[in-house]
């Protein structure tokens, strides 16, 4: 494992130390947690795009394979645990260095790790909610719904793929009985903004504020190639606020940042923990 240079590092402690510093974070962040990336380090989907809003509340079949998919990878998925960056981010915080997160993510994993004052952009897909009556249920209710209405394809193995769901052969969902809502038979979907969808305009003046509040926008494991994210850097340049960047690969902020770490969030981020609360000089 290569230890990142020690100099980025101190420059990054050195800019975190200005004041309120928000974190954006995106799929990198949950990598070495076994949640795969959607894009390889030049921003490239990987593999086809994922689903798209309207092809879900549009089309039976598609539901079907997005819940076939959803039943099959959800395992692992919920088995995923923090890693060293979503540890080194939630000491961060407690440390008073942190000031809010918020997340493309919609695995938890910062939340578990210890994080409080999180926001999640995208929602969170341990939750499912009706389309009709916006009732909401846990996501390990609907498995077990899904499961007694599929028991077959419980014994499926299968790649996991990012957003919970597996790679599966359209043989194997062929009879698939998608579950509907028990109060009122409306589309249960999960509570995640699919691509397409829109963030919850709430949602995004939450964050805005945040972002007004801080002294450092910190973007953690993301490519910023969605606009959502991207907004964020967008923001902070047209604030003044300056931005710092830790990722593997090159990302949309990078020419407006003030610094660009490259590597593994974990190693780096760790490392600023070990240098503990630098204490001001005010
Ligand atoms: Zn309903």
């Amino acid at each position: 494992m290569s230890v990142p240079p020690r100099e980025p590092v101190e420059r990054l402690a050195e800019l975190m130390n200005e004041g309120p510093v928000m974190v954006l974070t995106g799929a990198g962040v949950s990598t070495d947690s076994g949640i795969p990336d959607y894009r390889d380090d030049e921003g490239q989907w990987k593999k086809g795009s994922p689903i798209q809003f309207r092809d879900f509340v549009g089309s039976d079949a598609f539901r079907k394979r997005y819940w076939a998919r959803s039943l099959v990878g959800w395992r692992s998925f919920a088995d995923s645990r923090p890693n060293s960056a979503h540890r080194a981010l939630a000491s961060l915080e407690k440390q008073g260095r942190l000031a809010v997160l918020v997340t493309q993510n919609v695995d938890r994993l910062h939340q578990l790790a210890g994080s409080e004052n999180v926001i999640d952009l995208h929602g969170r897909l341990d939750e499912v909610v009706c389309l009709s009556c916006r009732e909401r249920l846990p996501r390990d209710v609907l498995q077990r719904r899904l499961a007694l209405e599929n028991p077959s394809l419980l014994q499926v193995e299968a790649l996991q793929n990012p957003d919970g769901d597996a790679e599966l052969a359209a043989a194997a969902y062929e009879h698939f009985r998608v579950v509907d809502c028990e109060g009122c038979g409306g589309l249960l979907k999960p509570d995640v903004v699919f691509f397409g969808e829109t963030v919850p305009v709430a949602r995004v003046s939450r964050a805005v504020a945040a972002l007004e509040r801080s002294r450092l926008l910190l973007i953690v494991g993301t490519s910023l190639m969605v606009y959502s994210g991207y907004r964020f850097a967008r923001a902070a340049t047209r604030l003044g606020i300056p931005i710092a960047v830790v990722n593997r690969g090159k990302t949309r902020a990078d020419e407006a940042a003030a610094l660009c770490v490259r590597g593994n969030a974990g190693e780096i981020l760790s490392q600023i923990v070990e240098g503990g609360p630098v204490v001001s000089a005010r």
